[in-house]
């Protein structure tokens, strides 16, 4: 009839509840689609691609890493697959994108990004090439699974920590010597928004932001607070929401390195002055990288606000841990709680009812401790030990003190 998209709210809703009794027809395939935030991925390129080994794979939840108390392998990782290499040998044109790179790693946003990059490749056809630019020092190895073509490093002290007005330079450069076809970055608050719209306002160009589906032609953002879609023509700057597209799962790329001329130097405006050391259990739950949550599987809770000393983790709590009186209702994270945005958040004895996971749903890793294989929180998290919380907290911080004192050698 025609090629109209439609949106079927409750069907998107049902997706993303998975307690929901629909929930299971709903779903295809089970388990292959889950993005970071335990939300379901809704792939906008359904027919998508069939890896080397017949099936599509999209292994997010690492359940290869469920291990024992022990420290045994409860699953066996998946078997390690050459995938198909993807080559670009001249391209006709690039598409650049910036990642945030939180931590010196790519974060699921990024290669999110990435994904999308090659979206609009394939829709706008020809031999383009994906860029990817990283500021600074980085720990990432894995830039050619993630589907970079090209990589350009720009390195140099400038570029470290915040340095968006440095930064812009630098990109506002590569837009003079490459001039990419389009520009994408992670419509972010870590630094991806920002140094979109210095970009944009440099170049003359108008973003558009908070992009979750674009093509060549148009591109739809979300606005208003998510109730209403904005679609308008592509333009060359796209800031990006997370689970705009699949990432790039099924090839290999080249990362074939680049360099950049030298950039001019200016007077700059904004000085990093660097990071001062903050009492972890005075920071917001909602700003907290790095968080160590407690629910009802927590029996010795002297023992937890210890090993949360230890860690320097920003503590967080279940309903249940908040209920019973252990802790303070500003630490319950969850739908009634606080959304939390952490890098490393890790849930002890939390079973992963839907109103605590909602409110991890940003949170980059999660690691379970639980008693419980079958549970929630199992299933969502990254990084699950079965084993009792007093015995793995107790063996955290022996790990801890171990590595202060420095007789341990190798980092756990
Ligand atoms: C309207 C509404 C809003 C809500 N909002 C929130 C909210 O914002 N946040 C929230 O957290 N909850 C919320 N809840 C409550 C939520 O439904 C769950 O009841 C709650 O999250 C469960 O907390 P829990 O996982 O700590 O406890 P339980 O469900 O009792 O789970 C305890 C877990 O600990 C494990 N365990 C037990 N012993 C051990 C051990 N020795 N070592 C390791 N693991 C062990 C068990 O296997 C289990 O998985 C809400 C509920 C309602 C109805």
């Amino acid at each position: 009839m025609n090629d109209i998209f439609r949106r079927d709210p409750r069907r998107e809703w049902i997706l993303r509840n998975r307690l929901h009794p629909q929930h299971a027809l709903l779903v295809s395939p089970a388990g292959e689609s889950r993005g970071p935030g335990g939300l379901l991925r809704k792939n906008p390129h359904a027919v998508g691609f069939i890896g080397p080994n017949g099936i599509r794979r999209i292994d997010r939840l690492d359940v290869g890493n469920l291990v024992s108390l022990a420290g045994r392998r409860v699953s066996a990782a998946p078997a390690a697959v050459e995938l198909p290499l993807h080559q670009v040998a001249q391209p006709d044109y690039y598409v650049a994108v910036v990642p945030d790179m939180i931590g010196g790693l790519l974060t699921s946003h990024d290669k999110d990004t990435i994904g999308q990059a090659h979206a609009l490749i394939r829709h706008a056809g020809g031999a383009g090439a994906v860029l990817v630019i990283v500021f600074g020092e980085h720990r990432e190895d894995g830039f050619a699974t993630v589907g970079a073509d090209r990589l350009l490093e720009v390195s140099g002290k400038r570029y470290l920590g915040y340095a968006p007005e440095q930064r812009t330079c630098a990109l506002a450069q590569i837009e003079q010597e490459i001039a990419p076809r389009y520009w994408l970055f992670p419509d972010s608050v870590a630094a991806g928004f920002e140094l979109g719209c210095r970009l944009s306002a440099r170049i003359g160009e108008r973003p558009a932001t908070q992009v979750w589906r674009a093509d060549s032609a148009t591109c739809t953002s979300r606005a208003a607070g998510g109730s209403q879609d904005i679609t308008r023509p592509t333009p060359r700057v796209l800031l990006l929401a997370e689970e705009c597209a699949a990432p790039v799962d099924e090839t290999r790329h080249e990362a074939l390195p680049m360099a950049l001329g030298r950039v001019r130097k200016r007077a700059w405006r904004i000085e990093d002055c660097g990071l001062i050391d903050v009492d972890p259990a005075a920071v917001p739950l909602a700003e907290a990288a790095f968080i160590i949550s407690a629910g009802n599987g927590i029996h010795d809770w002297a023992q937890f606000h210890r090993t949360a000393e230890l860690l320097g983790a920003t503590e967080g709590a279940s309903r249940v841990a908040v209920d019973d009186g252990h802790m303070p209702r500003a630490r319950q994270v969850g739908a009634t709680g606080t959304w939390v945005t952490a890098q490393v958040y890790i849930a002890v004895g939390i079973s992963g009812a839907i109103q605590h996971l909602q409110g991890i749903g940003q949170c980059g890793k999660v690691i379970a401790v639980n008693t419980d294989p079958g549970c929630d929180m199992v299933k969502r998290a990254t990084l699950s030990v079965i084993a009792d919380s007093s015995e793995i907290l107790a063996e955290l911080q022996r790990l801890v003190l171990a590595r202060r004192s420095g007789a341990l050698h190798d980092a756990a």
